[in-house]
């Protein structure tokens, strides 16, 4: 399988929290948090669609700007999405410019921000260029699942971390890979054509074997004449299915019991598991009363999770020049060689 997330940490692991996960072969990219933006060439910054962010501190949040910056004047659209009073907080941000010459702009940069609340609802509003970046069709939301976001392919979900205020950890995953045999189509005496699309939905959805599914022997053919088969006989005959890639990111959370117990949840099994190692396990009084994790928490917790890699970050300038024994420290619990 080609992976389709790159995903990569912006900033170095002592700096802002942001984490770009760059889409193969699509001219498009993803974040987790917001922190400082400067390191990205500009034209991966305008490939941003989706923007993950755990809380609003200053240094997960500040970005915004430079991000707004970058985008104004363009025709694109950004979807936002943090804790609650988000949608009023991006307000406050943009408000804090002022807008008299953007009404007869040719284009139209648009945020739409989200926030989701501890009981799964939430509220979307968009602040449109056009008009001054003020508030509108702000509408109510309701998420169930955890899943925030969905699209053809991929889906983003969320879990709520204590970090003595509302904290938001997000996992990116893609569905399964269906890739379709072409010669064992040719043998069927089948063509490529739209019935595939609907072919590769009900995998990805999850339909029953017995589902029916109108295929296509011919280019033109019309839709009501192909042959009928069941969803599992052409899984067991023109199809290979992979899984789907997932990359979570974990931030800004106490080591609390219940905060464990949802980090594993969410980044059960993933390729890639960005992870705050915030203070050496030494000072883990101190993790403690500032509501962060330790190396080793965040190491003993992807060891559970089970996931592939895992890439720490968010270290506390205390340890400015000694960021080796962190990772090692990380590297040590997730191995489980820790105490
Ligand atoms: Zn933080």
């Amino acid at each position: 399988m080609t992976p389709v997330f790159h995903p990569s940490l912006v900033n170095s692991p002592f700096a802002d929290p942001c984490v770009y996960v760059d889409f193969l072969f699509d001219r498009r990219a993803m974040l987790f948090d917001l922190g400082t933006l400067t390191a990205l060439p500009t034209r991966k910054v305008l490939r941003i669609s989706h923007i993950f962010i755990s809380h609003t501190h200053i240094d997960h949040f500040i970005g915004l700007d430079h991000l707004v910056r970058l985008c104004l004047g363009r025709q694109k659209q950004i979807h936002l999405f943090g804790p609650a009073g988000f949608v009023d907080q991006v307000w406050h941000r943009l408000a804090s410019y002022t807008w008299n010459l953007v009404y007869n702009y040719d284009t139209d940069f648009t945020i739409v921000a989200t926030e989701i609340l501890p009981d799964g609802s939430g509220l979307s509003s968009e602040f449109h260029c056009l008009h001054g970046f003020r508030p509108e069709n702000t509408v109510a939301r309701h998420f169930t699942g955890g899943i925030i976001h969905h699209e053809e392919g991929l889906c983003a979900k969320t879990t709520l971390l204590d970090h003595k205020i509302p904290s938001l950890a997000y996992s990116l995953e893609e569905k399964l890979h269906v890739n379709i045999l072409k010669n064992h189509l040719e043998e069927l005496g089948l063509e490529v054509g739209p019935w595939l699309n609907k072919l590769k939905t009900a995998i990805q959805e999850g339909k029953p074997d017995n589902t029916p599914i109108r295929a296509c022997r011919a280019k033109g053919e019309p839709a009501a004449t192909g042959p009928v088969f069941t969803l599992g006989e052409l899984r067991e005959r023109i199809v290979k299915i992979e899984p789907g890639q997932k990359v979570c990111y974990v931030t800004d959370a106490a080591f609390t019991q219940k905060n464990a117990e949802r980090i594993v949840d969410l980044a059960r099994g993933a390729d890639y598991l960005f992870i705050e190692a915030t203070f050496l396990d030494d000072d883990s009084d101190r993790a403690a009363t500032r509501h962060h994790l330790t190396a080793s928490q965040a190491g003993k917790l992807a060891r559970r999770a089970e996931v592939a890699r895992v890439i720490p970050f968010h270290f506390s300038p205390r340890y400015t020049g000694r960021g080796n024994e962190i990772t090692a420290e990380l590297q040590q619990a997730w191995n489980g060689f820790s105490p």
